[in-house]
């Protein structure tokens, strides 16, 4: 049978595929340190699973209204004029089966055939399979030479007529890094002067470690209202992965492009599931703070403990709970007389001799990169430390 030639174009997710593998080691009884997936390793905070509850009991089992029911879409737009100070109508926001569903009914609707997209790296593996998904062509940014922010002659060298989407994710998945004020305030007159649109990934934004706020285009630039759709969702704030819901906003011509992209194919996201989201956008920040407490912690042990390792080199990520270590100076050393060569065999090494679960950065766009996530004990990351040493040890 012949499949499609867009989707013989894109690969399983990289992210997803290390996880599965992962866990079936672990179900298989090894003792896998899994600090591939990135997904909060803390149970759904109680007012949230209890509002689930109370949503099942009181019957709301049934189809939704396909864009979100009202309720939600209203505690979206309060919470997002709370974040960004700006008013958004209820024709303005969708609510979708996650944040990656957004994005990817974001891609359908603005580009196509002839298109092109364009995604700084590192970058987090979906977007470019969700571009090419969407019939365009994405144009990938290398890492700037000052190893994080924008590459800014690289996004100048793309513009054109056809480039319709830049996507901007602050804090980034993998890296860590929040764009400064000004890579924002750039991208801003970039995109008046190109006609660009502007794709917000905001997953990560509560998840920060530093006092201040990250800068966001569209506090800074409120008149690019009408150019920037934002996304986010509940899955990494509130450790609700698995619930699958996410939201968009943006202007009223995309957003009902992207309704109807959902209306013709998933429909609403699970109705009981956006009633305890409510609870979730509702609650005071003291519901997350021990969760995010602890991603402090851990992310102060990891740096340290990765920074002290021979031949790595880790910066302390600004935001998300990603490490992002540069290996560069391992791949030249060799195990068993093979030259390791690349992070990617890199990986599959650490997970095949010392069952540490992490994910290449090629998967990034970052080849000479690993990602370790730190959403997972102190006792894993210290286990981690010791088989990474361990295994550099043995390193010729
Ligand atoms: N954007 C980024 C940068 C992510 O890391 C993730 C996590 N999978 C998503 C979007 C999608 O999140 P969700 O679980 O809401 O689909
Ligand atoms: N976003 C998470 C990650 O980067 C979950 C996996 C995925 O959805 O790709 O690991």
């Amino acid at each position: 049978m012949r499949l499609s030639q867009r989707v013989q174009a894109i690969q399983p997710s990289v992210t997803l595929a290390i996880t599965a593998r992962a866990k079936a080691l672990q179900a298989a009884g090894e003792r896998v340190l899994p600090m591939a997936a990135g997904e909060p390793d803390f149970p759904t905070p109680a007012p949230i699973r209890e509002a689930c509850v109370r949503a099942l009991e009181a019957g709301h089992t049934g189809y939704a209204p396909s864009a979100g029911i009202p309720e939600l879409r209203a505690a979206v737009r309060k919470r997002v004029q709370a974040e960004l100070g700006l008013a958004y109508g209820d024709d303005q926001v969708v609510v979708s089966c996650g944040a990656k569903h957004c994005l990817f009914n974001a891609m359908q609707s603005l580009l196509g055939p002839g298109d092109r997209g364009l995604v700084q790296s590192p970058y987090w593996v979906s977007y470019p399979a969700q571009m090419v998904l969407a019939g365009a062509e994405p144009v990938l940014l290398p890492i700037p030479a000052s190893g994080a922010g924008l590459n800014r002659p690289a996004l100048e060298a793309a513009l054109g007529e056809r480039t319709r989407v830049l996507v901007l994710n602050s804090p980034c998945n993998p890296s860590g890094h929040v764009l400064s004020a000004d890579d924002i305030d750039y991208v801003a007159g970039l995109a008046r002067q190109n006609d660009l649109t502007i794709v917000s990934d905001d997953i990560y934004d509560q998840l920060i470690y530093g006092p201040e706020r990250p800068a966001h285009i569209l506090r800074r630039h409120p008149d690019l209202q009408d150019r920037v759709i934002v996304v986010h969702g509940v899955s990494k704030t509130y450790s609700m992965t698995g619930w699958r819901l996410g939201y968009a906003l943006g202007p009223k011509p995309v957003i009902a492009a992207m309704r109807k992209v959902q209306d013709q194919s998933t429909s609403n996201a699970t109705t009981f599931v956006q009633h305890a989201a409510i609870t979730a956008l509702e609650s005071p920040p003291a519901l997350v703070a021990g969760m995010l407490a602890a991603f402090a912690e851990r992310r102060k042990r990891i740096v340290a403990g990765l920074s002290g390792l021979p031949g790595l080199r880790c910066q302390a990520p600004d935001g998300a709970f990603y490490a992002f270590p540069d290996v560069s100076g391992l791949l030249a050393r060799s195990l068993d007389g093979q030259a390791v060569g690349s992070a990617l065999r890199l990986a599959e090494l650490l997970l095949e001799r010392e069952r540490v679960a992490c994910v290449p950065g090629e998967a990034f766009g970052a080849p000479g990169y690993l990602r370790f996530s730190f959403a997972c004990s102190l006792e894993v990351i210290d286990e981690a430390i010791v088989r990474l040493g361990r295994f550099i040890a043995r390193l010729g």
